[in-house]
């Protein structure tokens, strides 16, 4: 064999063992990667499973009404506790200028009542059992509610009812005489508008710090003008609030400042006296 010859057959083995070489380790890279794709495979259909699974109930939560429409329709209801949920205001910020401000309304509204509504679902986040209940049932029978969250659920349920009520109480066609059932019953209760105005104005005035000025329907079923601490409600104890108004500070600092008794002798030009008749009607029945 001829040196050139050699140097050719050498050639040609190291070729030879080089495509080899490259078959094996394709063969090699086709099977791992056949694994790898069958791994991707796999997940994707996990995947896919998972997204199914998690689709069902999210399309039932879609069908559901928005919690928010429902309740800000049907007022005669009790709210809802899973969740609470803010209702629209159902006027705009200044429909009651000048009587009550834009920018109190909005505060007192957008950040005031909003708080009270995350503060009580927060309470309520470790006990769903108790979100079946109503937020007024559980109002009146806070010794049900667990003692760790007991104080939650009374300032902030308490004040998520109590501003749901204040809302529709008022309106920008309100004010005047009132009218219907309420009036004869106001009248016969205190002698005549002008004095139940007087007493409501006083106690309201009366009430050491923040809370609430009320004419409830007590346990005789008679009227009764109370006032409660805080985010307190008659509800709590067993009475029905008919109308109320808030005298905390936050209700009417911007535009009164330290005069409450202004602020409480203006509001009889806001108050929707055919919403306090359909209370008055809901308290009898
Ligand atoms: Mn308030």
């Amino acid at each position: 064999m001829s040196e050139r010859t050699r140097n050719y057959n050498y050639s040609r083995k190291t070729l030879t063992n080089n495509w080899e070489y490259r078959l094996k380790s394709l063969l090699r890279r086709c099977g791992s990667t056949r694994f790898a794709g069958s791994l991707v495979l796999v997940g994707l259909c996990s995947f896919l499973a998972l997204l199914i699974f998690a689709y069902q109930p999210m399309a039932q939560t879609r069908e559901q009404p928005s919690p928010s429409v429902a309740q800000a329709a049907t007022t005669d209801s009790e709210l809802s506790a899973s969740p609470a949920v803010l209702p629209p205001l159902p006027y705009a910020y200044d429909a009651l200028e000048p009587y009550i401000d834009a920018e109190t309304m909005e505060l007192h509204h957008d950040r005031h009542h909003a708080t009270y509504v995350e503060n009580f679902n927060e309470a309520l986040a470790n006990y769903p059992d108790l979100q079946n209940q109503t937020v007024e049932a559980m109002l009146r029978d806070l010794d049900n509610v667990p003692e760790d969250i007991r104080e939650k659920v009374r300032n902030n349920g308490g004040g998520h009812v109590n501003h749901t009520m204040f809302w529709e109480i008022m309106s920008p066609d309100g004010g005047g005489e009132p009218t219907g059932a309420i009036a004869e019953a106001i009248n016969q209760s205190f002698g005549s508008f002008a004095q139940f105005q007087e007493e409501f104005e006083q106690a309201g005035k009366d009430r050491f710090g923040s809370g609430w000025v009320w004419l409830v329907s007590n346990d005789a079923n008679e009227l009764e003008i109370t006032t409660t601490p805080n985010q307190d409600t008659p509800i709590m104890d067993g009475q029905y609030p008919i109308m109320g108004n808030d005298v905390w500070e936050h209700a009417y600092y911007l535009n009164y400042r330290n005069n409450r008794g202004e602020y409480l002798s203006n509001w009889w030009n806001v108050v929707n006296w055919d919403e306090v008749n359909r209370r008055f009607e809901q308290a009898q029945s």
